[in-house]
């Protein structure tokens, strides 16, 4: 039997997981198939993070990563994943392959899978009503092209490079939608779209921001911290609305669509359109559920069984799950249930050791 920890995915929840198990005097060896750690923040290169006060996104990021990369007690693979899982709880045999095609064998005594989500591409438009033309025209965005532009703090029309004078977000774009399947709120999407409307208005004051919604959904205290400070201190305008359509006219985009508060059609001129996509599971999520022979709970995501008791277990017995792999999270979400698997990794192989000594 063995003490140490298998962590698999290096984002925050696998960051924060593979510190927790370590503080608890356990080994960890940490998988992450990116060359860097950090997960979706760093990978597409957030500008702010909010929980929801407003935090540089690789400075907050920082905060996690360094713990583990000072940790001699963590090791950590980088652009490797893990290819082959075999054993039970005490003794797992993991194989670990890089990308230059190298392969290691490790002894863990449990797991925790921390290999996230992927966010929707809006260009996959079958079974689904809209037409958002994400591909086709080059002022329409995603959440995350948009924050890229924010930490550059260069928010121009891409078509021309000109400031733009209105900008639109479209939110609920790939979740909610059950013509595609994605039958779950995102959680995050419309805090953060709230967010990335102020970091406009705060950049270019004299350019008006718009945010067609279903339901707004700021939760907890991102309602005050987001939502209203968007409406009040930003003038951000709300529009409850459902947009189907972006065109192309002239050198603007128009989205069509109902505004359903006044119960008539809506069209509107935009110079940027940006898609508040929601996510999904990762391949690497789907990929080890696969090789592990989890079950996904119904909306595809990995399936913990033990409800909102017990958020981290899986079917199979030391090996947890956490963060975006087990259903849409924010940070504090995924914070939260890295903190409680490691706990759980670790207590799971004490109680063994305990009945070993014990003889049970
Ligand atoms: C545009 C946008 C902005 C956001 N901003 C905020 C915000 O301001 N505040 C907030 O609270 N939340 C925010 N979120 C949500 C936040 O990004 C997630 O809560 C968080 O990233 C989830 O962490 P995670 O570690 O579970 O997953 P991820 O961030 O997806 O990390 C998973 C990691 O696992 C790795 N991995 C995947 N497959 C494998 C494999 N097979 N082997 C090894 N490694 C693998 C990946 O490379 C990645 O590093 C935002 C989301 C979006 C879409
Ligand atoms: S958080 Fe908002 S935008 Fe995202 S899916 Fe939920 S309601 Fe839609």
């Amino acid at each position: 039997m063995t003490n140490t920890v298998l962590v698999i995915g290096g984002g925050p929840a696998g960051l924060e997981a593979s510190r927790g198990v370590s503080d608890l005097g356990n080994p960890v060896i940490l998988v992450e198939k990116n060359a860097f750690l950090g997960g979706n923040p760093i990978a597409e290169r957030y500008a702010m993070l909010t929980g929801p006060v407003f935090r540089d996104a690789e400075e907050a990021m920082q905060d996690l990563i360094k713990p583990v990369t000072d940790d001699s007690n963590i090791k950590v693979h980088l652009s490797s994943t893990v290819t082959a899982l075999d054993g039970e709880l005490g003794n797992f045999t993991a194989t670990i392959t890089s990308e230059s095609g190298t392969t290691e064998s490790v002894t863990v005594g449990s797991v925790i899978i921390a290999t996230g989500f992927k966010h929707f591409d809006p260009g996959y438009t079958s079974g689904a009503q809209q037409h958002w033309g994400y591909y086709e025209q080059p002022d329409v965005l995603t959440l995350t092209d948009l924050e890229k532009m924010l930490k550059d703090k260069n928010v121009v029309k891409p078509s021309n490079g000109k400031v733009p004078e209105r900008v639109c977000f479209i939110q609920c774009v790939g979740s909610r939608d059950r013509q595609l399947g994605n039958q779950w709120c995102s959680k995050v999407c419309c805090g953060i779209a709230c967010k990335q409307a102020i970091e406009i208005r705060e950049l270019l004051p004299d350019t008006r921001v718009f945010i067609f919604y279903i339901d707004l959904r700021a939760y907890g205290f991102w309602e005050d911290e987001l939502y209203w400070r968007a409406q009040e201190q930003h003038n951000v305008n709300f529009v409850k609305g459902v947009a189907t359509e972006v065109i192309k006219r002239g050198d603007k985009l128009v989205v069509k669509g109902e505004d359903t508060t006044m119960s008539r059609p809506m069209e509107v001129e935009m110079d940027i359109v940006v898609l508040s996509v929601g996510m999904e599971p990762s391949q690497g999520t789907l990929d080890m559920a696969n090789m592990l022979h989890l079950p996904l709970e119904d909306h595809g995501y990995i399936k913990t069984i033990g409800g909102p008791l017990n958020t981290t277990q899986t079917e199979r017995p030391g090996v947890f799950a956490v963060g975006a792999a087990v259903g849409p999270a924010d940070l504090e979400d995924s914070i939260s249930s890295a903190g409680a698997a490691a706990m759980k990794a670790v207590s799971a192989l004490r109680k063994l050791k305990l009945s070993a000594v014990a003889g049970d």
